[in-house]
């Protein structure tokens, strides 16, 4: 019987970062993939281009139940070292906009640079090999697959959160975590479209395809962005950003004028003798229905200053409730996890069991849109692949 140093359940970013750092320090590693392919989140983040890190990394980038536990790997591994790697490996990248780098060829390249890393560790990767079982016997750990028995003396939980499920992600991780007595925090879709109300489906289904520049708050947390309206719901950079913090029964607030003072802006034209919606400096179809469904259908020299006060504040405070969001299917994370008070920070070891740890999405930690989640399955990969024991 062979005893493999670690067996990793998982080759998705943190796996492989996980399983090449520590193959580097001379351990015998093995990744177990369920997937015929490695790497599947990668192919497709950022449209294809993947967004691989963020130059504003900060721990207040994260939810998690323990906010600072995210702070010892982000320190250990920063943006620059994993700059430092993608441009030791020829991969050619740019920033778009906020610290956001991304591939300018594909995110081919991040998942081959992953490959060859593994390969020069000597690092073997097993795909089609979905794990069933894991049981621990005196120190070594037994995995059990559809493809034979594996025995290691660590095992990396690195299977990632439950967003789409097409792309082979599982809740095995937390069932682990509880099989080992484990807390783990519930989890809800992050970074996810939301969905209207059967109301507002009726009333802004029309406006399907409009981008409105705004902010929006949901439970004290504000972005600024493209608000796009789609057929079911609302979806762009802000949307996605609130629906991490929005929960069942929560409203979000629209800034529709996120650079200036609505009242101000009424006031400067209340002399006009047009209709509201056509001062309203935003796609008309957009400002003509937002007047419409608030019954601000006059010309502005025929409201007086109270009624200005209360559209500006509308403009400013436009609150709608979604119903739902669009669910895993098509949330890019997932919030809550197994429990960071379980795992040591520096490692990611779980505190009570010798030699299992997590890393990545698995865990309660979720990064914001702009490379943060990949971030953190990098960093927190290599804290594990730093620290393992041999
Ligand atoms: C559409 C989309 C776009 C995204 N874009 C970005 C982006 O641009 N920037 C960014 O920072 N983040 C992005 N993300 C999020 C990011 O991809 C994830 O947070 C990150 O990939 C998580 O890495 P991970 O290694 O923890 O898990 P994963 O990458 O999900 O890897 C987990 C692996 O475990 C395997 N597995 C699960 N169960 C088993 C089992 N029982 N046996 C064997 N194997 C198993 C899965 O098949 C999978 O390959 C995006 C996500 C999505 C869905």
């Amino acid at each position: 019987m062979t005893i493999v140093n670690a067996i990793i359940i998982g080759a998705g970013a943190s796996g492989l970062f996980a399983a090449a750092e520590e193959g580097r320090r001379g351990l015998f590693v093995v990744v177990l993939e369920r997937t015929a392919t490695i790497g599947n989140k990668i192919r497709v983040s950022g449209g294809g281009r993947c967004n691989f890190t963020n130059l504003n990394v900060t721990a207040d980038n994260y939810i998690s139940g323990n906010p600072s536990f995210c702070k010892s790997a982000l320190a250990g591994f920063t943006p620059y070292d994993f700059i430092q790697m993608v441009e030791s490996y020829g991969v050619r990248y740019y920033e778009k906009e906020q610290g956001q780098l991304f591939c300018r060829a594909s995110s081919g390249e991040i998942i081959a640079m992953l490959r060859k890393r593994c390969e020069e560790a000597g690092v073997r990767i097993i795909s089609n090999t979905k794990v069933h079982d894991i049981s621990k016997r005196g120190d070594v750990f037994v995995t059990t697959t559809d493809n034979g028995t594996f025995h290691s003396k660590s095992l990396v939980i690195a299977t990632g959160g439950i967003s789409y499920p097409q792309l082979g992600a599982t809740p095995f991780g937390y069932r682990i975590a509880g099989q080992f007595g484990l807390n783990v925090k519930p989890t809800h879709p992050a970074l996810v479209p939301l969905v209207f109300n059967s109301e507002d489906g009726a009333n802004l289904t029309m406006l399907a395809g409009i981008s409105i520049e705004a902010a929006v708050s949901c439970n004290g947390r504000v972005f600024r962005g493209g608000v796009l309206f789609t057929q079911r719901g609302l979806s762009g950079p802000p949307i996605l950003q609130a629906s991490s913090y929005w929960r069942a029964g929560d409203y979000i607030s629209i800034n529709l004028f996120p650079d200036a003072n609505a009242y101000e802006f009424l006031l400067s034209r209340r002399k006009h003798k047009q209709e509201l919606y056509n001062i309203l400096e935003f796609p008309k179809n957009f400002a003509r229905r937002w007047c419409e469904l608030n019954s601000y259908m006059k010309p502005i020299n025929q409201y007086n200053e109270k009624e200005l006060k209360e559209i500006a504040d509308n403009l400013q405070h436009w609150r709608l409730w979604p119903a739902k969001t669009e669910g895993y299917k098509r949330a890019e994370a997932v919030t809550g996890g197994v429990d960071t008070e379980e795992l040591s920070s520096k490692t990611m070891e779980a505190k009570s069991v010798k030699g299992l740890y997590f890393t990545g999405e698995v865990v309660d930690v979720t990064g914001q849109l702009g490379g943060y989640n990949l971030h953190w399955a990098w960093a927190s990969g290599y804290a594990c692949g730093r620290h393992m024991q041999p």
